[in-house]
């Protein structure tokens, strides 16, 4: 049963990003507006994550390490209607399994906190603690009791590249949190979270991103549809730099990612892949985030009229900051 359990831990959570990924959505789904992420070794040895949300109480402690518990889901309806990053209620048992968790938490009902332990998915000790109103995670060790997943881990520079690629995009996508990074005890950065893209932009993505933005800027009664764009020389020509977010979710989708390139080299002619950050606000009912269990890959429910709009939008709002 353990072995099956550990099994199961390895497809959720692959690696040291898929730790920090899990962690730091959670923390936003707490509504955290300020989360600091601290890893060691590419977060082999060392993941800490804290944040100011909710915290969690403590007789809800133990049901949130169980597998297939969440808070955030209370009816099947809800699938479609999810706006929570996490609605599985896998993250923190797979976590748990496959390292040592050490978890401070405190909500606003709480005098005290409380610290815990957890290895094997179970608490193994628990105190109350002076803290203040959040959660603060730490997993030491990760694959410590899985001996093939250890080995499988590529060396602690390439482990940090994958986190550094997940805490960018996580805190480029939530432009109204402050996200701070600590690396082997250096900060890689800190963002603002008073809600402005383009602090958010030239503090993670610097100076050179941040030349030549084109404004978008739209809104009807079925989307929001924001952000920046450009033909920015200053990269190799790829696609790295095209950022696109659905409801603050980084996803990965070459179709739109197709559309507002073809679109753009229609009105600026470049033989290059143009740089942007595009945030897509929509109801939640219009898409489904169930796919895949990393989440980044999305379908629209109407992805036909996604399209027009998009193409519409790029459009005018190109022809407008040009004129
Ligand atoms: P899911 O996010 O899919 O609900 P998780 O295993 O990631 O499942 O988390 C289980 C539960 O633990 C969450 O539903 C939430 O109630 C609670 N939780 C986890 N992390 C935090 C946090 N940082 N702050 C507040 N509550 C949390
Ligand atoms: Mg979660």
């Amino acid at each position: 049963e353990k072995t099956i359990q550990k099994i199961a831990a390895g497809e959720i959570i692959e690696r040291p990003s898929s730790v920090v990924k899990e962690l730091v959505e959670n923390s936003l789904d707490a509504n955290a507006t300020n989360i600091t992420i601290e890893i060691r070794q590419g977060g082999k040895s060392y993941i800490r994550i804290t944040d100011d949300g909710d915290g969690i109480l403590e007789e809800d402690l133990s049901i949130a390490f169980k597998r297939h518990s969440t808070s955030k889901l209370t009816n099947a309806n809800d699938l479609y209607r999810i706006m929570s990053f996490g609605f599985r209620g896998e993250a923190l048992a797979s976590i748990s399994t496959v390292s040592k968790v050490e978890v401070l938490t405190k909500t606003n009902k709480d005098k005290f906190g409380v610290q815990a332990f957890v290895e094997e998915g179970k608490i193994i000790d628990k105190k109350p603690v002076g803290c203040p109103k959040g959660t603060t995670m730490i997993v030491r060790d990760l694959f410590y009791n899985v001996p093939v997943r250890e080995k499988f881990l590529k060396s602690d520079i390439s482990e940090a590249n994958h986190i550094n690629d997940i805490v960018y995009k996580l805190a480029l996508g939530n432009p109204g949190v402050s996200f701070k990074y600590i690396k082997d005890n250096k900060i890689i950065f800190q963002t603002s979270n008073n809600n402005d893209i383009l602090t958010n932009i030239y503090t993670l993505l610097g100076e050179d991103f941040s030349k030549n933005l084109l404004e978008i800027n739209y809104e009807d009664v079925d989307f929001r549809i924001y952000g920046y764009i450009s033909n920015n020389t200053f990269y190799r020509s790829n696609r790295k730099h095209q950022y696109i977010y659905v409801n603050n979710r980084y996803v990965d989708n070459n179709h739109i990612s197709n559309l507002i390139e073809c679109k753009y080299k229609s009105i600026i002619p470049i033989n290059r892949f143009p740089v942007f950050v595009i945030f897509i606000d929509i109801d939640p009912s219009f898409i489904d985030v169930n796919i895949h269990p990393n989440k980044q890959q999305i379908k629209f429910i109407n992805q036909n009229k996604l399209d027009s709009k998009l193409e519409y939008i790029i459009n005018s709002q190109l022809n407008k900051n040009l004129s």
